[in-house]
């Protein structure tokens, strides 16, 4: 019998729009030669991922032996005597990136830079191109909003990616840059609580680093406690990129699952909001252990937010970005942001134009939940903070340079981004290799 309970009105969907669903399954390690042997308890172990984790380029080159080419290796080992950011790779990243096709595998992307690939830096680039320093009332506590602060804790992360605005202090040095310390000390930390305590506007603090995977379980507790101690905060949000890159934490280091969990929960008991921040930016890193992760999080009453950044040849295309959006959504992390990749050394080939964000952001918004669509967003250059991508007051597609202005913020000031270079014509090139041209062009759009 066949009862027609409703008049369709949109065709079947094609199963292939279905894809966000198809989480990686299964023992995908093993197809590493120096992970056959290993067994999924092993795999799961967050101190077996920690401890198998490589940390230095010599490492890196030893494990890739076999799996790819001799050129591959010499770009690559060239690639980090030029980068600012030191290696960091988990076994579990190592087994999502294929090495078979290394170049555009949007990881190594991420992760392993490739000399031949570098370009240039932009000339308006500076290190610290936030100007995170310039708003910090006490080493690693930018105050630069209102109501909210951002309190670096600790410098060093579970992955170190190429793109890192705060190349300025995440991780040790490497043979391009000396790093600030924002070393996790008690006396750094006491200075920025007792700031804190003394603003009664703030409500709201980011705790980021670096990573708060890399806490011990009693000091995130201790931190997350002290905050809460403080009347006038109402929110925190610990942030990490630990779930993209080793899952396996939130499944089996139940000290620090319970550590942020006792967090949260008395944050809720208090009518305050506690939520975890974190950063994947192809759908490609959620497997089903990411999922795991997130339904114990989740299930224990954690909100998970995304911030992802925008990068060149690894999520700069709608099918890219929407899938990433769709299964992000699927595994109840909230696609919060989508940044457009900030000034930073050795970054240029990553980077894309202002418009390519704008276009992309069309083509998201309507796939899914307004709640699940990201906004995208400028980190204004020199302090103006996050400014939607659509908000600049003039953008000079030609030269690339877009200005903003931020009335709550840094109220008068203007901010600039500036487009890739090898994103422009020839003719735009030129101009910018010539600084008469260069004042020239900053001149006509200040307006
Ligand atoms: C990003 C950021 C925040 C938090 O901003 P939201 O837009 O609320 O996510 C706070 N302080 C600084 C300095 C930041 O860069
Ligand atoms: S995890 Fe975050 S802070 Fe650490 S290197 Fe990556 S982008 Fe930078």
């Amino acid at each position: 019998m066949s009862l027609a309970l409703f008049e369709a009105k949109k065709p079947p969907v094609d199963p292939s729009t279905l894809k966000h669903r198809d989480l990686l399954s299964g023992d995908f390690w093993r197809q590493i030669p120096r992970y056959a042997d290993v067994d999924e308890a092993t795999f799961l172990d967050h101190r077996w991922q920690a401890k198998n984790t490589i940390t230095n380029t010599k490492k890196l080159l030893e494990a890739l032996q076999g799996l790819v080419n001799e050129a591959f290796l010499e770009d690559v080992s060239a690639g980090f005597k030029k980068a600012p950011m030191q290696v960091r790779i988990s076994p579990y990243l190592m087994s999502l990136i294929d090495w078979s096709a290394p170049e555009t595998d949007p990881l190594r992307i991420q992760f392993l830079p490739m000399a031949s690939r570098f370009l240039p830096d932009h000339p308006k680039l500076g290190l610290d191109s936030l100007g995170e320093q310039a708003d910090a009332p006490t080493p690693g506590l930018t105050h630069r909003y209102i109501d909210k602060a951002l309190f670096l804790v600790i410098d060093t992360c579970p992955v170190y990616c190429r793109f890192c605005t705060r190349s300025y202090a995440v991780g040790s040095d490497t043979e391009s840059v000396d790093k600030v310390s924002l070393k996790p000390t008690p006396d750094r930390w006491e200075r920025a609580l007792a700031y804190i305590a003394s603003r009664p506007e703030l409500e709201d603090i980011v705790i980021s680093g670096g990573d708060v995977y890399q806490m011990r379980a009693d000091w995130l507790s201790q931190l997350g406690h002290r905050l809460l101690d403080i009347d006038h905060i109402r929110r925190i949000r610990f942030a990490t990129k630990g779930l993209a890159v080793m899952p396996q934490k939130i499944l089996t280091d139940d000290e620090w699952f319970k550590a942020i969990v006792g967090v949260n929960d008395r944050a809720r008991a208090e009518g305050k909001d506690v939520a975890l921040h974190t950063h994947f930016n192809t759908a490609r890193e959620i497997t089903e252990h990411s999922q795991r992760a997130l339904n114990r999080l989740h299930g224990a009453g954690l909100v998970v937010r995304n911030q992802s950044v925008l990068l060149r040849g690894v999520n700069d295309t709608f099918e890219k970005m929407g899938l990433l959006v769709k299964r992000l959504s699927y595994i109840n992390a909230h696609p919060y942001y989508v940044y457009i990749h900030d000034l930073v050394q050795g970054g240029e080939e990553m980077r894309t134009t202002l418009q390519t964000a704008i276009d992309l952001e069309k083509q998201v918004r309507g796939i899914t939940a307004g709640f699940n669509t990201p906004t995208f967003v400028v980190d204004a250059p020199g302090g103006g903070g996050k400014r939607d991508a659509h908000s600049f007051e003039a953008y000079d597609r030609a030269s690339g340079i877009s200005r903003f202005t931020a009335p709550s913020v840094k109220a008068g000031q203007s901010f600039f981004y500036f487009d890739p270079i090898d994103l422009l014509s020839e003719d735009a090139q030129a101009r910018w290799r010539d600084p008469t041209e260069v004042k020239r062009m900053m001149a006509s759009i200040e307006g």
